[in-house]
């Protein structure tokens, strides 16, 4: 119950990596039959990352996962000079890859802009449009939110961000693979995503960058990925991306009825009980993602002992848990409430899943609770 967090490889990724591994290892860059070859799949790969967002291939560029694309989107690279106007707008319920890369920046002295979200972690357009003014140079706002699944206005902040000559990032992290992601509907002029989010590999990713935008290099050293991120290309991680990625689109359709369906199945058995709230936008959300908050609980506990009962959970983000306090997203929806005072669960759902899995997560949950 912790899709979110990663998937399984898909066995079709995997088949379509292994060579790359043994017989098929040349260094892409190199000068012989061999090298052309792994310069061929990953070409493929990239054609097929592009096709699955509507971008170019020339858009995308490969990087080390979800981290490093929106360390690279944010910080602009070393030419940081790209970004002239130094003032950034960012939602508060972003990934700690973006903010954490947006506090380096503050550092350094970039001023930051906050986007509030309402109660269902929903940036309001209105407020975008009294923060995001000429000199602003930068406006990032995550496509769908990893803890509570929210879906946010990207396209309307897109415009917002264009009318005022600033340039769009979206972190879609979670969001490729699962719902439809198209970067000319979106307008955004870069996006970030992670192959391990949708049945791809871990360790391996995309930054798209739309044709015209100067972006500085993020790795220096050789020519790979148009002189911008150097470092011999991840051969079979890039074909695994691009093989689950366009499984997962074939499969987007049927998979989010299916997750959609599961997760109104656990929403409904999970409502009922003592002290439990909901949390996220009911419309705009994630197939898969079910968060809930239940009062006068520590979530430590409560992840303990579904542990105990083989049940793998999460508080919000893999990267926070272990912390007590709580996440910087249910703080920005829910500024009025006080640290341990809820506790917080994030179910997420994956292929694998069924209705059986469902019904025994919340007999399980119903138990403790009752405990
Ligand atoms: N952004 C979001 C929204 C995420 O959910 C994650 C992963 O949890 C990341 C970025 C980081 O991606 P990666 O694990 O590929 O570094």
């Amino acid at each position: 119950m912790d899709h979110a967090a990663t998937t399984a490889l898909r066995p079709q990724a995997l088949e379509a990596m292994l060579p790359y591994f043994s017989e098929r290892y040349a260094n892409a860059s190199g000068g012989y039959a061999a090298a052309r070859e792994a310069r061929a799949a990953i070409d493929r790969a990239r054609a097929q990352v592009a096709q699955a967002i509507g971008a170019k291939p020339s858009e995308v560029f490969f990087t080390s996962g979800g981290t490093e694309a929106d360390n690279w989107a944010i910080t602009g690279g070393r030419d940081a000079a790209s970004y002239e106007r130094r003032r950034i707008a960012v939602s508060r319920v972003e990934h700690h890859a973006v903010l954490r890369a947006c506090e380096a920046l503050s550092a350094r002295g970039t001023e930051i802009a906050w986007l509030d979200v309402d109660e269902s972690g929903r940036v309001r357009p209105e407020q975008a449009e009294r923060v995001i003014a000429p000199g602003t140079s930068l406006v990032s706002v995550m496509l769908a939110n990893n803890e509570v699944g929210t879906i946010e206005p990207v396209a309307d902040i897109a415009a917002i961000a264009h009318r005022n000559g600033a340039l769009m990032h979206t972190d879609a992290v979670q969001a490729v693979g699962h719902i439809p992601v198209n970067v000319r509907v979106l307008g955004v002029d870069m996006l970030s995503m992670s192959a391990h989010k949708f049945g791809g590999p871990k360790g391996v990713g995309t930054l798209f960058v739309r044709e015209g935008v100067r972006i500085g290099e993020f790795m220096l050293g050789g020519a790979q990925e148009r002189g911008l991120r150097a470092g011999t290309e991840n051969t079979p991680g890039i074909v695994g991306m691009g093989a689950a990625l366009e499984l997962a689109v074939q499969e987007m359709e049927t998979q989010a009825r299916k997750a959609a369906m599961l997760r109104d199945l656990l929403a409904q058995q999970v409502r009922c009980m003592q002290g439990v709230r909901i949390n996220g936008a009911q419309d705009e959300r994630l197939p898969g993602c079910l968060h809930v908050s239940i009062r006068n609980w520590d979530s430590s506990l409560l992840l303990a002992r579904l542990d105990m009962e083989g049940i793998a959970a999460s508080a919000g983000s893999a990267c926070a848990s272990g912390a007590l306090e709580r996440s910087h997203v249910l703080r920005a929806m829910y500024p009025g409430e006080a640290d341990g005072e809820w506790a917080d669960l994030r179910l997420t759902l994956g292929p694998e899943n069924t209705e059986a899995d469902v019904l025994s997560v919340a007999a399980a949950l119903g138990r403790i609770l009752a405990s």
